[in-house]
């Protein structure tokens, strides 16, 4: 892990020497307990524009002691805590989290991985998760009764995952079985299936379950959309767009056939004939780390380097996505650039602590982001080894601070509906 090379240290230089390139906030060079105070906000980075729900869970205020350490101070307390712990506590490191706290993961990975690798740990009982709430989540409804699970700053949520609530999802979910009624056709096909992106609350999860639908990754979702189709006339797939665009499209559904749902308007803003005539009904919502990307950005990455391979999260809208060489999970771009021979390039569009990373850990290629903004995900933003050594050294004293935890008539559901995206596609689990 090359510390030198963070994010962060990128951050603060570029605040302090005015070196070439800029970050989209200034707040960004602050520590993330300045936010946790103020008024509900996601924090800088992506998503600081975006409204954030009233209910967003707050962070209490960080003890002074984790706020006015240095960073080797940290550094001695977080290894002090993993090593007194033991196999006792496993912890996760999300791809897109800061390297100050990715150093100290058992497991790096997407979300879906992070849950599964901590159930390779069977001596663990906590599992503290270092991204954001939904993750946090996933991890619970899968891990064992006798474990739990941390959050180390209970305010990273997610901006896209917040897009779709479950009041909001169960009101377009009335007014469609107004419209459609719930008959299946004669080849038993009901008239639509609910399908929800990892990246959304559990209730979600849980949503899809009782309502005969499934969840899906980055990875996975074409085999997840095909099993809907089998069984449905229709999917209605939140909370992000741009994944459910991308996909469908790949798979021949015209973008006529995939209306836009806003939960602020009737009928999400369509009328009957529309919704009637759909294939995919994409809910408006977007991740505001992918939705910075532009084309733009691939033609001139293209006139700098002629020979760049460009490789977007499918989260990216459509027109970045059609511009790009390829597009894949955060798996798939990190499996790309391994499988590279030297001297390749790279520009990568998805969350930038990924990217540096990735091109610190291979000096062998030429790795950049698309966008030249150091923008990073607001809520990943959030978490700061200062919470890590907080929580850890919480668990030495026998004390769980910031447990999340999904009751069980959630969990319930939401397991149907992750057991049904495995038995589509049974190698979606593999360990980080
Ligand atoms: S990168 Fe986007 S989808 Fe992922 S946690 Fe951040 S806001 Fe949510």
């Amino acid at each position: 892990m090359t510390i030198t090379s963070s994010v962060d240290t990128r951050i603060q230089l570029l605040a302090k020497d005015g070196q070439d390139g800029s970050t989209c906030s200034p707040d960004l060079v602050n520590e993330p307990w300045t936010f946790d105070l103020q008024a509900p906000s996601y924090g800088p980075g992506a998503s600081m524009a975006d409204p954030i729900p009233a209910a967003s869970p707050r962070q209490g205020e960080l003890p002074e002691e984790y706020r006015t350490a240095s960073a080797a101070e940290l550094h001695e307390r977080i290894l002090a805590a993993k090593a007194t712990l033991g196999d006792s506590v496993v912890t996760l490191g999300h791809f897109y989290q800061r390297d100050e706290v990715v150093q100290y993961a058992d497991f790096v990975g997407d979300s879906f991985q992070l849950a599964n690798a901590a159930m390779t740990k069977p001596n663990a009982k906590t599992i503290v998760f270092c991204g954001v709430t939904f993750m946090a989540e996933t991890a619970d409804m899968l891990s064992r009764p006798d474990q739990s699970v941390i959050l180390p700053n209970l305010a990273a949520g997610c901006s896209m995952a917040d897009m779709a609530d479950i009041d909001s999802v169960r009101e377009c979910w009335e007014q469609l079985a107004d419209l459609y009624g719930t008959e299946p056709d004669a080849d038993g096909r009901v008239p639509v299936i609910p399908v929800t992106y990892m990246n959304s609350s559990a209730a979600l999860k849980g949503f899809c379950g009782e309502n005969g639908g499934i969840v899906c990754t980055s990875s996975n979702a074409e085999t997840v959309l095909e099993w809907a189709f089998e069984r449905g006339q229709r999917v209605l797939f939140f909370p992000d767009q741009h994944l459910g665009r991308n996909t469908a499209k790949a798979m021949g559904v015209p973008l006529e056939q995939m209306p836009m749902w806003n939960p602020r308007k009737a009928l999400g803003g369509n009328d009957d004939a529309t919704l009637t005539d759909a294939r995919v009904i994409l809910w408006h919502g977007f991740c505001s780390v992918h939705k910075r990307f532009t084309v733009d950005q691939i033609e001139a990455a293209r006139v700098a380097y002629p020979d760049v391979r460009v490789i977007v999260h499918p989260e990216c809208p459509m027109p970045v996505v059609d511009a790009a060489d390829e597009y894949g999970s955060t798996d798939y771009i990190v499996k790309a650039i391994a499988a590279a021979p030297a001297g390749s390039t790279f520009a990568i569009g998805t969350e930038i602590n990924l990217v540096q990373r990735l091109a610190a850990e291979y000096p062998q290629h030429t790795i950049f982001c698309l966008d030249s903004v150091v923008c990073p995900c607001s809520t990943m933003y959030r978490v700061h080894p200062g919470y890590l050594a907080w929580v850890l050294e919480g668990l030495v004293e026998g004390e769980v601070r910031n447990q999340v935890t999904v009751p069980a008539s959630v969990t319930e559901p939401a397991r149907i509906a992750l057991e049904r995206m495995l038995a589509a596609k049974p190698n979606t689990t593999m360990a980080a």
